[in-house]
């Protein structure tokens, strides 16, 4: 790993966008795209991110995006270790000054994966319990990543074909449809040589966000695998023999006059497939430990307080939305519709109060880092996913036919049409091509293929709800409730509390 050296450690917009030229192998509808920021599926996405360097100079909000580290060099606020609340709340200002740029429709903001790194950080007593050699690297990792501005994407699910991984074994040859025989790529990614310098890789791995447009990327195993199958590490995205394929662009050539944010880009999800990667070292930080997903509970915290404070950003974004939908359409004195906007104040205030008692309820990890109560931040994760749908819907409905009749420029501009469009389409106590800007963004996150990859994504990203629901179950600490009541029938404490008292001396929740 190159240590940045020089004293300029934060990178502009351009700098990032110079780094992402690094001979990275993407592939995009059978083509090799050449440069990540200038093609069409990658650049817009790339171009928000720029935006967020650029904030990083900028003397009204340089505070917020960095800070000066003990050797008084400035860097990066999104690899902070936080140690104290000051901490806390000073990355959550960063978390929400990032989301607001994008409306809180990019999952994988400025530090979110950085999130994931600083909890192998805040845990690095389980890491150095098993292997104290590589565990070394990830203070020295995050070190890096804040000497060199990295943007990371973290990748752990894997392709649902790995299910099937009986059916396959290392080292045979599999006839292919179009290629003729091939030597066996293993769908489920594992470590197929281990050297004195290093580790050789192969497989795959799936819905890597932002990836294509990042700097590097953690990779993390999942539960249930084999000690070959378990490695937690960090590689750069133009490694040799790393394929990045993305998925179907959902934002090409959107007008941005009709569609306000898809046409500003989009972050996009990747399969990579590792076609025998070489990982040094000292980008292990985990080897042949398959007990280590079932720490992520508590490791995976502060991603998912970052995830968090995204969606309450977003949700104070729809109420305002709303707000400016109900003035357009003239229903603000109508009752029913009044309380459909109460709902989504409910929604953002529910999730505003989590993210803040995650953060004045946070604990000191044995490592020495200030992190979120795990608690509050699972509660606020699984209300914020199961609401999410109904919220859109409730814009949606709020909005009515307008997200639908959406006009081009064109239409507005023509010497004929348009002086006849501009005056029947015109909003209640707004112009007509106002309301049509509008409309487009409540049709961008409500109803365009653009938002409804978003919805997918606060659906999944972090497990499926019930994977959320399974880890509050174990999270939740009710013992002293539960000998208070125990007491209050002058029923037997002991007996009556042991349940509660092992599920809170386990509280392993699993992966997600
Ligand atoms: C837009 C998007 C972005 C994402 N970004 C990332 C990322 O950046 N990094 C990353 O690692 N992952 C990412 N993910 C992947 C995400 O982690 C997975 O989609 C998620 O873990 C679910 O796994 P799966 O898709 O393989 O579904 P599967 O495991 O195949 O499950 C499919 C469905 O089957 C059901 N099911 C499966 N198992 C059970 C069970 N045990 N009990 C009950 N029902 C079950 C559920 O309904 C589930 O939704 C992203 C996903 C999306 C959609």
């Amino acid at each position: 790993m190159a240590i940045n050296t020089t004293k300029a450690l934060l990178r502009t917009g351009d700098d990032f966008k110079q780094s992402l030229r690094d001979g990275r192998v993407v592939w995009y509808a059978g083509e090799r795209i050449e440069d990540v920021t200038t093609h069409p599926a990658t650049a817009g996405g790339i171009d928000r991110i720029a935006e967020l360097f650029d904030l990083q100079h900028d003397p009204a909000h340089r505070d917020v995006m960095t800070y000066e580290r003990e050797d008084g060099q400035r860097v990066t606020r999104a690899w902070q270790l936080p140690r104290s609340h000051e901490d806390l709340d000073a990355k959550r200002r960063m978390g929400e000054l990032s989301s607001i740029k994008t409306l809180g429709m990019f999952g994988r903001q400025f530090d979110n994966i950085a999130w994931t790194m600083l909890g192998l950080g805040a845990y690095e007593h389980l890491f150095t319990a098993d292997n104290p050699e590589l565990a070394g690297n990830i203070g020295r990792y995050i070190r890096y990543a804040q000497d060199n501005n990295l943007i990371i994407g973290g990748i752990v699910a894997d392709p649902q074909g790995a299910r099937a991984k009986e059916k396959w074994s290392i080292g045979e040859r599999v006839p292919l449809e179009h290629h003729g025989e091939v030597d066996r790529l293993p769908p489920l990614l594992r470590v197929v040589e281990q050297r004195s310098d290093g580790i050789v890789v192969a497989g795959a791995k799936i819905v890597g966000t932002v990836i294509p447009q990042a700097n590097e990327l953690i990779i993390l195993t999942q539960p249930g695998v084999s000690p070959e199958e378990s490695f937690w590490c960090a590689i750069p995205a133009a490694s040799e023999g790393l394929h990045i394929v993305l998925r179907q662009s959902l934002a090409p050539g959107a007008s941005g006059h009709a569609h306000p944010l898809a046409s500003r880009g989009e972050e996009q999800d990747c399969l990579i497939i590792l076609d025998n990667v070489f990982v040094p070292m000292d980008r292990v930080f985990s080897l042949g430990n398959p007990a280590l997903p079932m720490e992520y509970g508590d490791i995976g915290a502060g991603e998912h307080w970052s995830t968090l404070i995204r969606m309450c950003v977003k949700a104070e974004l729809l109420v305002a939305l709303a707000q400016l939908v109900i003035d357009s359409v003239g229903t603000a004195r109508v009752a029913k519709v009044r309380e459909q906007v109460a709902d989504l104040v409910l929604y953002a205030q529910v999730q505003r109060s989590l993210v803040q008692s995650a953060q004045d309820y946070f604990i000191t990890t044995e490592s020495g880092v200030a992190w979120p109560q795990v608690d509050y931040v699972t509660a606020g994760r699984v209300y914020g996913v199961e609401n999410y749908g109904k919220m859109i819907g409730v814009l949606r409905e709020l909005s009515g036919q307008g997200p639908l009749m959406l006009f081009s420029k064109a239409d507005f501009t023509h010497p004929q049409l348009g002086p006849l469009l501009s005056q029947v389409t015109e909003g209640f106590d707004m112009v007509s091509e106002a309301k049509n800007t509008l409309m487009g963004l409540v049709w961008d996150i409500t109803s365009d293929s653009f938002g409804m990859r978003v919805d997918y994504f606060e659906r999944l990203n972090g497990y499926p709800l019930f994977f959320l629901k399974e880890r509050l179950f174990g999270e939740y600490d009710r013992v002293a409730n539960v000998e208070f009541l125990a007491r209050f029938l002058e029923l037997d404490v002991e007996q009556l509390a042991r349940p509660a008292r092992v599920l809170a001396a386990t509280r392993k929740p699993a992966l997600g």
